[in-house]
């Protein structure tokens, strides 16, 4: 079966009870069983809710996996995965991470013994040299935010594989419409499936999928013991959004490329960062594993003054300044005073946040008015 027919069908099937084509709210948190031990699958919520599920075999088959398990927020599905490691256990990751995975490994994981690694993957040479008998997870985001660095996951897995090591892959900025890591090798999928998966701003959730049996078991095991898990009202809301992720994601990447040449035209940009410009430097992998370039774009001013960023994000009027990404409406970002604000100036220019730089999430409006905002806002 093929991408769109399995987002719209895999998963879910008419409620046997009413017929009803869409899967039901079973907004409940227990199930009367028929006798001890004799019941329908669900015993309690917090271990299996039938809405739930039904999302969760629809990630699992639209991420070619074969397990799917949902979380109250992304946040909470890496607690997962990194709960499923031990102390002295240490872990691999890019520079330019997420600033929440960051501040989850540095602030909470470290005080329990794991020991994490940040270097610039975009050189896969740079993870084989932090490769240690302790290594014991790969952990990759790419495109990466907001610099949209591009990291080679088929290289990532064989290291890990020679390692002994998982590979978990983020793919959140890429959704599976766009990126399949299980294909490539990875053992682990996350997403914040608040972002493009859900796809229109009102769900804050996370999930997991691997092909893996053990791996699943761990993660069922401390989905179950931990208790993040998410609510059958948002698990309905996310299998509505993830019926039309390919139209959408289609969308995406139309306006992504008009708006990304539109300001490279434009006489105050300097630079624009998005994967599908044969002259980014990661674009042959770029263009090796992901389908489409997707809408996420970060660009800088000539001058790179702060305050003729602060001006442009002000002056938009289409574009709404937000945290947040992968929704229908457009949103603009300035992550030196917003999602990178905690990290010194020093280090955040390091990896490219500089002062004038903006990120965009380029929505699936009428491209022509979202390039006539910016033009206006540049202007
Ligand atoms: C938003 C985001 C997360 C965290 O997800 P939440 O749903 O906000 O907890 C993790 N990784 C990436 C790439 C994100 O964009």
């Amino acid at each position: 079966m093929k991408f769109a027919t399995k987002a719209i069908h895999e998963g879910v099937a008419p409620d046997p009870a009413t017929g009803a084509i869409m899967t039901p709210i079973y907004q409940t948190s227990t199930y009367v069983q028929e006798g001890v031990g004799n019941h329908k699958g669900y015993e309690y919520s917090r271990t299996l809710n039938p809405t739930r599920h039904a999302l969760e075999k629809n990630l699992a088959a639209i991420e070619n996996g074969k397990f799917g398990a949902c979380f109250g927020s992304g946040l909470a599905a890496i607690d997962c995965v990194i709960k499923m490691l031990n102390p002295g256990d240490e872990v691999i990751s890019t520079h330019d991470l997420y600033g929440g995975s960051y501040r989850i490994f540095k602030t909470i994981f470290e005080k329990y013994g794991l020991v994490f690694h940040f270097v610039d993957m975009t050189d896969v040479r740079n993870i084989q040299a932090k490769v240690n008998a302790k290594t014991k997870m790969i952990w990759v985001e790419t495109p990466t935010n907001p610099m949209m660095n591009i990291i080679d996951i088929q290289a990532a897995a064989e290291i890990a594989r020679a390692a002994g090591a998982w590979l978990c892959v983020d793919n959140t900025f890429a959704t599976p419409f766009l990126q399949s890591p299980l294909d490539l090798g990875a053992d682990i999928v996350m997403h914040s499936v608040t972002k493009y998966l859900g796809g229109h701003s009102d769900v804050i959730m996370g999930a997991l999928i691997t092909k893996d049996e053990a791996i699943a078991q761990e993660i069922y095991r401390i989905q179950n013991s931990s208790g993040a898990v998410t609510a059958p009202m948002d698990s309905f809301l996310v299998l509505r959004g993830i019926k039309t992720l390919h139209l959408r994601m289609e969308r995406h990447c139309f306006n992504g490329e008009k708006v990304a040449h539109f300001l490279a035209s434009h006489p105050r940009v300097d630079k624009v960062f998005w994967p599908g410009f044969t002259a980014h430097p990661n674009h042959d992998i770029a263009a090796k594993q992901m389908r489409g370039f997707g809408g996420m774009i970060s660009f800088t001013l000539k001058g790179n003054h702060l305050e003729d960023a602060l001006a442009v994000v002000k002056k938009v009027e289409l574009f709404a300044l937000a945290e947040s990404l992968g929704g229908v409406e457009s949103l603009i970002g300035h992550p030196a005073t917003m999602t990178h604000a905690s990290i010194p100036k020093e280090e955040r220019e390091k990896s490219g946040v500089v002062d004038s730089l903006i990120r965009l999430s380029v929505g699936v409006e009428d491209v022509e008015d979202l390039i006539e905002d910016l033009r206006q806002a540049l202007d």
